[in-house]
């Protein structure tokens, strides 16, 4: 008895679910603990123009410091947040975040377009447009051509009519807008086509092996070339090493981001690198672009 009991518990009861959906539930509370007692951070990670050494921009990048414990990386939390009711909350105050450091650097005469991540989720939610306007409204001095919204999961836009709209009606306030991680997922060139964003962001995976990897470099090329056709601006993320960089521009890629140049920081750190990036500037020794 004992024995088929056992069986038909473990017929009812998967305990590797179970303890999966405890786990989530459990960090969705700390999470919304966390937005509500300010426990996370953005970090920024410098985005350069390879070609005349500019600093073009940063992303803002989120980390969660919860007090007395070791940082966490975003891979480990925002699974939980993704699809969540958590998600327009965390989403706005990203946004609120990123619009005031770029306030106040653009006030202490240091300023710099601030790229923030939102994921489509988000951005098709009828709280988005009020979340954008009002982060703008509460810093009225700064251009909002000054902020930039890289979109993340663009695979997962199943209204494309709505998207468009959405889109359209930030950018008329002025902010920019990115593709994310463009290649991966799939239906990428429909989104291209369609949705009026001004860059692509060649996604890290492609140009990280592109030096070893022709199917990789085969991808990173054409995401340059769709972006000429398109008229649309090209980033390169994951440019871990000055041969990368080098590459890049070789392929007619200016704009690249990665370790190779500045890891992300806390916002204290940038004007101090922004100030050796301009003194040391050895990306400017990279050999000249094949194609100018
Ligand atoms: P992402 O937006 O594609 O950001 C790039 C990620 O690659 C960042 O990881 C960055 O630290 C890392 N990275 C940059 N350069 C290099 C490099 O040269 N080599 C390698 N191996 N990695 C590099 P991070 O900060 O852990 O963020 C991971 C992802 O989490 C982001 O990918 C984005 O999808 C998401 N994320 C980050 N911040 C936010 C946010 O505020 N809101 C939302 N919704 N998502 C965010
Ligand atoms: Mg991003
Ligand atoms: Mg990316
Ligand atoms: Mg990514």
């Amino acid at each position: 008895r004992a024995k088929e009991a056992g069986k038909n518990r473990y017929q009812l009861f998967d305990p590797d679910s179970d303890r999966k959906a405890q786990t989530h539930r459990q960090t969705l509370e700390r999470l919304r603990h966390a937005l509500e007692h300010e426990e996370f951070a953005l970090y920024y990670q410098p985005k350069v123009d390879l070609q005349t050494g500019e600093v073009i921009g940063v992303e803002a990048l989120i980390r969660w410091l919860p007090p007395g414990a070791p940082m966490i990386a975003p891979a480990e939390f925002l699974p939980h947040i993704h699809g969540s009711d958590l998600e327009g909350a965390f989403g706005a105050w990203v946004l609120r975040a990123a619009v005031a450091q770029a306030a106040a650097w653009q006030q202490a005469g240091e300023a710099v377009k601030v790229s923030a991540n939102i994921s489509a989720n988000h951005l098709l939610q009828p709280s988005f447009f009020d979340d954008l306007r009002s982060a703008l409204a509460a810093h009225p001095q700064l251009p909002p051509s000054q902020l930039e919204l890289e979109v993340l999961e663009t695979a997962e836009i199943g209204d494309m009519e709505q998207a468009i709209a959405i889109l359209q009606r930030c950018r008329e306030l002025g902010v920019h807008f990115a593709l994310d991680d463009f290649g991966t997922g799939y239906s990428s060139l429909t989104y291209l086509r369609k949705l009026p964003v001004d860059t692509l962001k060649i996604d890290q995976s492609f140009v990280r092996d592109m030096l070893s990897d022709p199917d990789d470099l085969g991808i990173v090329e054409g995401v340059i070339r769709l972006a000429a056709v398109f008229q649309r601006k090209v980033i390169a993320e994951g440019v871990e090493t000055l041969e990368h960089g080098a590459l890049l521009r070789q392929l007619g890629c200016r704009l690249a981001q990665g370790y190779g140049i500045a890891r992300p920081m806390p916002a204290a750190a940038f004007p101090a690198w922004r100030q050796q990036w301009r003194e040391r500037a050895i990306w400017l020794e990279l050999p000249p672009p094949a194609r100018a």
